[in-house]
């Protein structure tokens, strides 16, 4: 049987960025993913700069420049709210981070994420192998089996999304209603009106949720719901989805002439991040949406799944430099739970209540609206520019927000 340092099982962006971190501290790394690349992810496609920062550390940024096409860069995020209040923010990219925000198409993505980590000589990596299960000895984990035999690892990363088996096997996946979201997406061509702004539009019968544009490409937009299971019951999530593109005064508008683009209409759930369970077992990390890593305010989970991958690879690296192998899971915990469960998870959950009462909304909006410099705030807190603390200089009438 081959043998590993870790063998990480899922090749989206959890799991190419915890490959890449381990390799880069010289560590053996098997990554496999049980469809063949480039493959699709139902997605949003919306990339922030906070996602972009680190895509650029990992050289994919690079990659991805070699395909213009699929790099969709946008500079504001126009808010609608209930009532029909518009907030139209730009970007202004003089907050923590001065990169860019885009829309790409997760194909291209995940694509260049595969072909970064192909590069690497310590990483092995095995498309087309589906993950079937953990070989146990006593209380840890020896291994995995897959359709193309047995694999051993030190440790194993479970990156394999929000339908994760290791999780599964492991009883550590999120099946809690109140902890999850669920997302509906399709391509429209010939979309009118399309700027070079995110549109979210905050419709009072899906709140806290929302319905989404992204801009990418020529009157190409990526056009979606995002409902929060603990508001929407999210068997609705077509007919809100259909209320949203046909019904909705502000996006319809946009989508009149529009064409959906075959086969393209898909959902998928979205674990949140105020998820409380535990990361892992042992020598088993649960990373990205294995690990319920999503913003659940925002849906954002491209950057989470991100960093989860990173913090991952340096809690394992520390295990095995001690020969601790089950020490990893008490460092990945203290590293997610300090960067996130106070400042994104906690306060996004309290803050859903918030976000599901129209008067609020609509409220927000309207006194946003008022301020250029608010609604660039706004912008730039969404797409990750800004810390989100921040949002509370907007409370303070007499503050300049920069
Ligand atoms: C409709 C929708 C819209 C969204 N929009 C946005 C957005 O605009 N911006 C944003 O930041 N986030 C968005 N998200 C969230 C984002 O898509 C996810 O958080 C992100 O893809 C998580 O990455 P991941 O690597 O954890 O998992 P994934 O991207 O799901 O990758 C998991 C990989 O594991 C593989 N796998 C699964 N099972 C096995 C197995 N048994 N063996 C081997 N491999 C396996 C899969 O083939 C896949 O390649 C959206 C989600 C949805 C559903």
């Amino acid at each position: 049987m081959n043998s590993y340092d870790a063998v990480i099982s899922g090749a989206g962006p959890a799991g190419c960025s915890a490959a890449l971190s381990l390799a880069r501290k010289g560590y053996r790394v098997l990554l496999l993913d049980k469809v063949r690349f480039p493959r699709e992810k139902v997605c949003g496609d919306g990339v922030t700069a906070a996602s972009a920062a680190l895509l650029e550390e990992m050289g994919v940024l690079e990659l991805l420049r070699q395909r213009p096409e699929s790099l969709n860069s946008f500079k504001g995020a126009t808010f609608v709210s209930p009532g029909g209040t518009v907030v139209q923010g730009r970007i202004r990219q003089i907050g923590n981070l001065k990169g860019s925000s885009y829309v790409i198409p997760r194909t291209a993505l995940d694509d260049c994420l595969v072909s970064r980590v192909k590069d690497h000589a310590s990483i092995t990596f095995l498309d087309n192998t589906n993950v079937t299960g953990l070989i146990l000895e006593g209380d840890s984990v020896r291994g995995i089996t897959t359709s193309a035999g047995d694999f051993s690892g030190r440790v194993v990363i479970a990156a394999d999304g929000a339908y994760s088996k290791i999780a599964r096997q492991l009883d550590l996946l999120n099946r809690n209603k109140n902890q999850q979201g669920f997302a509906m997406r399709a391509w429209f061509s010939e979309v009118e009106g399309l700027s070079d702004s995110i549109e979210l539009c905050y419709d009072k019968a899906m709140l806290p949720g929302y319905g989404w544009i992204f801009p990418a490409g020529k009157q190409r937009a990526n056009v979606g719901v995002f409902l929060i299971c603990r508001f929407t019951d999210h068997r609705t999530l077509k007919r809100m989805f259909e209320r949203f593109v046909n019904e909705y005064a502000y996006a319809s508008a946009k989508l009149k002439r529009a064409v959906m683009e075959p086969g393209t209409l898909k959902s998928w759930p979205l674990p949140l991040g105020s998820f409380p369970g535990r990361r892992g077992r042992g020598n088993v990390l649960l990373t990205g949406d294995a690990g319920s890593f999503i913003d659940p305010i925002t849906g954002e989970g491209i950057y989470y799944a991100l960093k989860s991958g990173q913090y991952a690879a340096e809690a394992v690296a520390h295990a095995l430099k001690r020969n601790d192998e089950a020490g990893a899971l008490k460092r990945y915990e203290q590293l997610w739970r300090g960067e996130f469960s106070a400042r994104v998870y906690f306060p996004g959950y309290v803050f859903q209540h918030f976000m599901n009462n129209s008067w609020f909304v609509e409220t927000f909006m309207r006194y946003t609206a008022k301020k250029q410099s608010r609604a660039d705030l706004l912008a730039d807190v969404v797409v990750h520019n800004r810390k989100r603390r921040d949002l509370f200089k907007l409370l303070n009438p007499f503050h300049q927000v920069y």
